[in-house]
């Protein structure tokens, strides 16, 4: 049998598990390799990754792995999916939640398998269309700047004038101070503004350079937020990314509530007000419609300016939410005066004839018309499926946003699984999700079945590469108040994680759940814990979540306080932290819209909430807090639980369960 050729070798035409494991072998591709201070050492769990990956991607199926820190899942899964891509001559995908991940597979794992795998292969890191530089528009803007902005952008637009002859890629990320959003709006390339092959810049063009780029790469690089608002743009008819054989998300325990941000309304004054603004002002005659000496449809911009305040002082008050709700579910459609819409309709019109009144004589405003008629009809249609709730299956509410606490009216989708089952996963022949916490009690369905991934979906749960029985210590309270039982399991708190930060003298996370308990407990502990000579560093005041990391990290001797966003995602190896107390099991209020709408959703279909969605969610959340502990296989410490209904109550067992075997030791507080 003659081999086909692939990059002019002769194309391997084993298996793909088989190839891609091999690579993690001794004598592989990746033997020797230097992996910081040290040199690739395959693990078992990586190389069974390896070849599940493989064998989904080369049977277009789906996949959910969940894979513990240390595996080293991100080899695990782009050796199999570069090879994939190669073979099938076909693009492929993978997604971050974070930066700080994306940036670890650009920097470090891509290059590494470039210079191992044996194979050449392109990716590329791709960001969203408004991330870049249109210079076409940066030209207008400049020589326009008096008629259309006045003076404010003008230090702004300067300054990305001069970036613009220097920087390679042309993205907003590259500058090194970034501009106002507003100079940046004003320059970027946008959806529906662009004269494409009319353009006189095309050839030196960025966001035309890197669409090239994409189309020509094996494998893109991206983010869930981009990937969910392509999708979203996609349902609309108007995708910027490429089509992709397979995606890898990572770090998919976010998915979930990623997908519910991007598949639903979010409307906010900032965001008429932006629009309003690049066509007129009233008090300063800036703006489009004023450089087109526009009367008609810059009176009607004008009263738009008007109607849309109105709007949102009347939607709040016709949902009955008060200056001091924060959110507030919309339980039904709300019948409010507004001139809004009809408002738009009209100026949309005179757009129109604008547009067709210009003809070929003026091919940049009629781009910048088009655009903006095409985003105030964007905007009718939100502000209309808002009002009379006509996106099916959505819950509506609204919020206090910003520091101006402005409200911000929203829909999402209640349960994503059903939009993601046909626009992810009917779309994309193969999907892997994977992340370090995915399991609930060793199984899989539940994050499954909430994606809508289908039951055909594969499912593997691998251990972790670490010796948590050696590694850690399991401390729970035995005797703490139930947590309804505000004030005596507040104190229950401060003396629990007052003994215990004293015991590994400081190099202490506490986890909670709630600001009000934080702040109570940092109160009554600052003076005693400084006492012992400990520093009490809590999140919420002056000091933002990334230079207190930095800060605990460099220092001995720290108690760190925090919510939510340390409960995933922060990584602080080494003797650094040697104490995780989790305060109280993770339950979520159900106090959001959208967590509310979804335990009535599941009571609605006769099924239990609590068993159903609180519990497995925080179990999710309890791991996650669980796992800041023991980050490499010289990590050592103690998980200290001030809960003891993980000990009372039966749902306790579940938590208990979910964690890697390791000495429990109970203590009375
Ligand atoms: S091709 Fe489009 S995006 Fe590029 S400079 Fe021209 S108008 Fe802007």
């Amino acid at each position: 049998m003659i081999a086909p050729i692939q990059d002019g070798h002769p194309a391997d035409l084993r298996p793909l598990r088989e190839i891609a494991c091999g690579a993690f072998e001794k004598g592989g591709a990746l033997a020797g390799a230097p992996m910081g201070d040290f040199e690739y050492e395959a693990r078992p769990q990586q190389v069974e990754m390896a070849g599940a990956v493989a064998d989904a991607l080369e049977s277009n199926r789906h996949l959910v792995v969940e894979a513990g820190t240390g595996v080293g899942k991100s080899l695990a899964y782009l050796v199999p999916l570069i090879l994939h891509a190669k073979r099938a001559n076909k693009r492929v995908m993978v997604s971050t939640h974070t930066i700080s991940l994306q940036e670890q597979l650009v920097g470090k794992d891509l290059p590494l398998l470039k210079e191992r795998l044996g194979v050449p292969f392109r990716a590329v890191l791709v960001k969203g269309r408004m991330n870049y530089l249109c210079l076409r528009r940066l030209a207008r803007a400049r020589s326009h700047q008096r008629e259309l902005f006045g003076e404010g952008l003008a230090e702004d637009l300067e300054r990305i004038r001069a970036w613009a002859d220097a920087t390679e890629d042309g993205s907003v990320q590259e500058m090194r101070r970034p501009p106002s959003s507003e100079a940046w709006g004003a320059v970027c390339a946008e959806h529906g503004n662009c004269l494409g092959t009319k353009c006189p810049l095309r050839k030196r063009c960025f966001l035309q350079r890197a669409r090239a780029q994409m189309h020509d790469a094996d494998l893109l690089v991206a983010n869930h937020h981009l990937l969910f608002s392509d999708l979203a743009m996609r349902l609309e008819g108007a995708g910027f990314l490429p089509d992709v054989a397979a995606v890898v998300m990572d770090e998919a325990h976010t998915v979930e509530d990623t997908a519910s941000d991007h598949l639903g309304i979010r409307l906010s004054p900032h965001a008429f007000e932006h629009w309003l603004r690049r066509l007129f002002t009233p008090d300063t005659g800036k703006g489009l419609l004023g450089y087109l000496r526009a009367g008609p449809a810059a009176q009607t911009a004008t009263r738009l300016w008007d109607a849309v305040s109105d709007l949102f002082h009347e939607v709040p008050r016709a949902a009955g939410f008060s200056a001091r709700d924060s959110q507030k579910t919309v339980p039904g459609p709300l019948a409010v005066q507004t001139e809004v819409p009809g408002l738009i309709h009209e100026l949309s019109g005179r757009l129109g004839t604008l547009i067709e009144e210009l003809e070929d004589q003026d091919e940049e405003s009629r781009a910048e018309l088009r655009h903006l008629r095409g985003t105030g009809i964007a905007l009718d249609k939100m502000l209309e499926a808002f009002l009379g709730q006509e996106l099916p299956d959505h819950v509506y509410w609204i919020e206090r946003e910003g520091k101006r606490r402005q409200p911000v009216l929203h829909s999402a989708p209640i349960e994503v699984a059903s939009v993601l089952g046909g626009a992810l996963f009917g779309q994309i022949p193969s999907v892997i999700l994977t992340s370090a916490t995915l399991a609930v009690g060793g199984r899989m369905e539940y994050f499954r079945d909430r994606l809508g991934a289908g039951e055909a979906c594969e499912m593997l749960c691998l251990g972790s590469p670490f010796d948590h029985a050696r590694q850690m210590r399991l401390h729970v309270a035995t005797n703490a108040p139930d947590p309804k039982d505000k004030e005596a399991f507040a104190e229950a708190v401060a003396k629990g994680v007052l003994r215990w930060a004293l015991k590994t003298k400081g190099r202490a996370f506490a986890l909670f759940t709630s600001d009000e308990l934080l702040k109570r407990t940092a109160a009554t502990l600052r003076a005693p814990l400084e006492k012992e000579g400990l520093t009490l560093l809590a999140q919420g005041g002056d000091m933002g979540r990334r230079s207190m990391l930095e800060t605990f990290r460099r220092n001995a001797g720290f108690v760190l306080f925090g919510l939510d966003s340390f409960w995933m995602g922060v990584d602080v190896r080494g003797d650094a932290l040697s104490n995780v107390i989790l305060t109280r099991l993770p339950f979520a209020v159900p106090d959001h819209p959208v967590v509310a709408a979804r335990l009535k959703r599941i009571k609605e279909k006769g099924g239990d909430p609590f068993k159903e969605y609180s519990l497995p969610e925080a179990v999710l959340k309890f791991r996650q807090g669980f796992g800041r502990l023991i980050r490499s296989q010289t990590d050592e410490g103690i998980v200290v639980v001030l809960d003891s209904r993980i000990l009372t109550k039966w749902y306790g067992r579940v938590f208990l369960r979910s964690l890697p075997e390791c000495p429990v030791e109970p203590f009375e507080l």
